[in-house]
């Protein structure tokens, strides 16, 4: 059974169909669905969204980019004060439908200022650790300095689609943390995802979309969505040599154990 941890239904993207795509869902296996916040907005809609559907859970928090990113409510509605924003996404944190922070994390790629991102992150965090939730990171061209902060906070979570060396994905795993692998698991030049899949035990691993991007082959470019997961899971099986039916039901373990304690 397939369990997303780390989708965007709320993306402007489905807006037009979005009950369509989630209503074919459970057909195609899918058991569990994290809905993941960017910011206010996006928070408050994926806790919304969570209320429609038993299977779909919500993460709520500040992705990196919203503090640059036009559209977002760290930027539109807060003018950039991420702190002022946090205060009003914490009460999100007492509904037990809201099992994870995020997503949050570090940002290279895009010119986020660095030491507002910093300290967005660490405040998440500290938020993470307070409410003793699992916390969902993305990192991308930001390995050292996320790493010294998993070093330093010891957080439970998933380093979202993981794009790091096999060496660093023990690592992580050794400090508790599973790692996220989605579409870009099948690409042709996924080398070094399909290395860390290959040292990992699927114990330490959980399937994912960030859809509505990262379609996994043999249907990249089109709108994601949960159910293309088997696609990803059949990568896994294949590089690990293991029944996709054996991936599906240990990754589906892992996210229930992690998410476990907020009622999944
Ligand atoms: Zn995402």
């Amino acid at each position: 059974m397939i369990f997303d941890t780390h989708a965007h239904y709320t993306s402007r993207r489905f807006d037009s169909h979005r009950d369509n795509v989630l209503n074919a869902l459970p057909a195609q296996g899918v058991v569990g669905v994290v809905e993941c916040g960017i910011d206010l907005d996006t928070s408050r809609a994926a806790l919304a969204l969570s209320r429609t559907r038993p299977w779909i859970f919500a993460a709520a928090g500040i992705h990196p980019e919203s503090l640059i990113d036009e559209d977002a409510s760290t930027v539109r509605t807060f003018g950039g004060d991420w702190r002022a924003e946090m205060v009003q996404i914490e009460p999100l944190y007492e509904d037990p439908r809201v099992v994870a922070v995020g997503e949050c994390g570090l940002d290279h790629h895009w010119p986020v200022p660095t030491d507002a991102q910093l300290a967005l992150f660490e405040a998440e965090l500290q938020t993470a650790r307070t409410h003793e939730l699992p916390i969902l990171i993305h990192d991308r061209e930001a390995h050292a300095e996320t790493y010294a902060l998993l070093k330093k906070y010891r957080p439970k979570g998933i380093l979202h689609a993981f794009s790091g060396s096999a060496e660093d994905a023990l690592w992580i795993a050794r400090q508790g943390m599973f790692l996220g692998f989605g579409g870009a698991l099948t690409f042709k030049n996924a080398r070094r995802a399909v290395e860390a899949v290959r040292a990992l035990s699927l114990e330490n691993i959980v399937l994912e979309t960030d859809c509505p991007y990262m379609a996994p082959e043999p249907l990249r470019g089109r709108e994601c969505h949960s159910g293309m997961i088997q696609y990803t899971a059949a990568k896994v099986a294949e590089i690990k040599s293991v029944p996709v039916e054996e991936v599906l039901r240990v990754t589906e373990q892992n996210a229930r154990a992690l998410f476990g304690g907020q009622g999944i």
